[in-house]
């Protein structure tokens, strides 16, 4: 065997496809992360150590703002370098749609590099709005506000007028029209208004629901001449200034948003020609990411980059208005998913594997055993020989442990016959999986092979918690060591978490060609702890998580790069067991008093001696304290 090297870590897990420039591994062998996408890179496992030292355990969510700072200078980038290239005149407006991420330090860090580029923040209910209002802070930023709004949320979307925001009401339904005329009649505020278009051409890749005729989202045609049509009787038409369409998330092929382009710019032409001043031309989000490194149309990939999307709106929006003869728009994009997903690294340990019984000895099996035994035994050594018909073999020791089973059921074998059995069978099917493995075809029943004898890694972590999309739409993400890459890793897995849910498990794994169904990690050593990474968790992921089984947040930690090196910046600790049993309404003093009374009756019966029922009272109340997840005491 060829002597295992970085390099080939870096081919096994596609690093360099999927990593973005920010991924590496130093001479260590360890994980590094390049957040300012120079040579300063951060070794991932001390990181980690360094983390633990301070009491602070995995699983955990490590943030590095300048990852986010760097996305977002690369999106503002590629619509001035564009605008250059098509003597555009226009100006580029990003927002950043909260609910992505809606925590609070990342908004605070995205808005604290936001005004370089006056970029703002998109909304879509009142609680996102509130937020909005009291921390978007720069009169040349847009505040966008979608999703479905009553006079509350209008209200204080026109009342921000007066603060100098740049607040921008998007009509999404007709219904809130004669709400907007209203307040803004009872205010005298003139109101900023776009319109939220439902394009008739249906997007591809997962969210394609979210466009099309039937979508749940925008105006028709019809619903839109109305819309201009109340407004001009209300003298209100010329505070219309924005087109907004979103065709959905992930969009996996640039051809989507050509074509919604292409629709979209003969609106706004319309809308302009119907008498609205215009000015602002909203693209929405969709821009995606390539998760897999594959660079194709799959759902967790992409077959462009944020440079061809941007010509590719630049284009549209410029040549319908040159057509036109009208001033070029501003342009606004509300991507999210493009900007947060980069910037956070979720990391935990791995607890133990269990797996087919490879590493047992042979049993030992007389030729008077039980028929099936020795046919068993018999069938291992010949496949040990190199000979031996895999596809016989193979229908064999299926059919053997079978009736194994049944011979076990009708108390024809004891246990420790059946164990024997079920030890032989695995041995035979690894024998017969390393054959067929290397072969350019692979008969399909044996495909299931790689599968059945891959381990069970049992993870620190709960998937509803940190990584709801992979349980819920099995979205994929990149999963890696962050240690010992410049060692051979030689046990297949799948990874299992916390949860007693069998849906709480990874079993597809990004490739660059066909996905795999089992991921190569080490052995583990007695006493080291082992961590997995997950970049690319920043959208989404963070606020769609649920408390199953009461798994709770995870800490987080605010890694920034300064001139003296990595710096940790500020940890966040996660949930406690007591703060997850007060979002289902259990107090502490409830439960203590409860058991303190549990305690009481049972010394009294003599069942417990005072001292262990203090012990027992310490230790309840410890653990409510703690984190939720494994904690290790090494
Ligand atoms: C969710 C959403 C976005 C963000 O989409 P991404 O795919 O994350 O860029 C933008 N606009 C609206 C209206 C949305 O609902």
């Amino acid at each position: 065997m060829a002597a295992w090297s970085i390099e080939k870590s870096l081919e096994l897990y596609g690093i360099p496809e999927w990593g973005a420039g920010l991924f590496g591994i130093n001479q260590e062998g360890n994980l590094v992360i390049k957040p300012t996408g120079t040579e300063q890179a951060i070794d991932l496992k001390s990181l980690i150590n360094e983390i633990i030292e301070r009491g602070i355990d995995p699983p955990l969510l490590l943030r590095f703002p300048d990852v986010l700072e760097r996305r977002m200078a690369k999106l503002a980038g590629v619509f001035e370098e564009v605008f250059t290239e098509y003597d555009y005149k226009g100006r580029y407006r990003g927002v950043f749609p909260i609910k992505v991420n809606q925590e609070r330090h990342m908004l605070e860090t995205y808005l604290g590099f936001a005004v370089k580029h006056h970029m703002g923040l998109e909304v879509g209910s009142k609680p996102e709005l509130l937020v909005a209002l009291a921390l978007l802070d720069d009169s040349e930023a847009l505040l966008i506000c979608n999703g479905y709004k009553d006079a509350g949320y209008i209200e204080a979307a026109l009342l921000s007028h007066l603060l100098g925001r740049q607040t921008v009401l998007v009509i999404e339904k007709k219904s809130e029209v004669e709400t907007i005329i209203e307040v803004s009649r009872r205010l005298k505020i003139r109101p900023r208004l776009g319109i939220r278009a439902k394009l008739s051409r249906r997007s591809s890749g997962r969210w394609s629901h979210s466009s099309g005729d039937l979508s749940k989202f925008g105006l028709s045609p019809h619903d839109i001449l109305w819309v201009v049509d109340r407004l001009k009787e209300e003298d209100l038409l010329d505070c219309l200034n924005l087109l907004h369409f979103h065709i959905g998330s992930q969009i996996n092929a640039i051809r989507v948003f050509k074509e919604a382009l292409r629709e979209a710019t003969r609106m706004y032409v319309e809308l302009f020609r119907l008498g609205a001043p215009m000015g602002l031309f909203d693209v929405g989000g969709g821009l995606g990411v390539d998760y897999d490194g594959s660079r194709t149309s799959r759902t967790s990939s992409i077959n462009y980059n944020e440079r061809e999307y941007a010509s590719d709106v630049v284009s549209a929006i410029k040549s319908a208005c040159e057509k036109a003869d009208i001033d070029h728009p501003d342009i606004v994009t509300e991507s999210g998913r493009a900007l947060a997903t980069h910037h956070t690294v979720l990391v935990f340990d791995v607890l133990g594997a269990e797996g087919p019984p490879l590493d047992a000895q042979d049993p030992e099996i007389k030729d008077d055993d039980h028929e099936l035994l020795v046919e068993m035994r018999d069938l291992l050594a010949l496949l040990r020989t190199g000979k031996g018909h895999l596809q016989e073999a193979w229908n064999d020791a299926l059919q053997w442990r079978e009736q194994g089973l049944q011979s076990f059921n009708l108390g024809l074998i004891d246990l420790k016959q059946r164990a024997a059995l079920e030890v032989l069978f695995w041995k035979a099917m690894a024998i017969i999986h390393e054959t067929v493995r290397d072969q350019p075809y692979i008969p399909q029943d044996m495909k299931a092979l790689e599968r059945l004898l891959a381990r069970n890694s049992y993870c620190n972590l709960s998937l509803f918690q940190s990584l709801p999309d992979s349980w819920s739409i099995g979205q994929r993400f990149p999963i890696v060591p962050i240690q010992r890459l410049d060692e051979q890793p030689m046990d297949r897995t799948i990874l299992v978490d916390l949860t007693c849910d069998s849906d709480g498990r990874i079993d597809h794994f990004i490739n660059r060609y066909e996905e795999k169904d089992a991921l190569e990690i080490h052995a583990l050593t007695p006493g080291e702890r082992y961590f997995l990474a997950v970049p690319f968790v920043g959208a989404y992921q963070e606020v769609l998580g649920a408390l199953h089984n009461l798994f709770g947040d995870t800490n987080a930690v605010h890694i920034t790069i300064s001139p003296e090196g990595p710096k940790i910046d500020r940890i966040l600790e996660g949930d406690s067991v007591v703060e997850v049993l007060n979002y289902v309404l259990y107090s502490r003093k409830m439960l203590v008093v409860r058991l303190r009374e549990a305690c009481e009756a049972n010394i009294r019966a003599q069942r417990i001696t005072p001292a262990l029922a203090k012990r027992l009272m310490r230790t309840f109340s410890d653990t409510l304290d703690g984190y939720t997840y494994l904690q290790h005491h090494l």
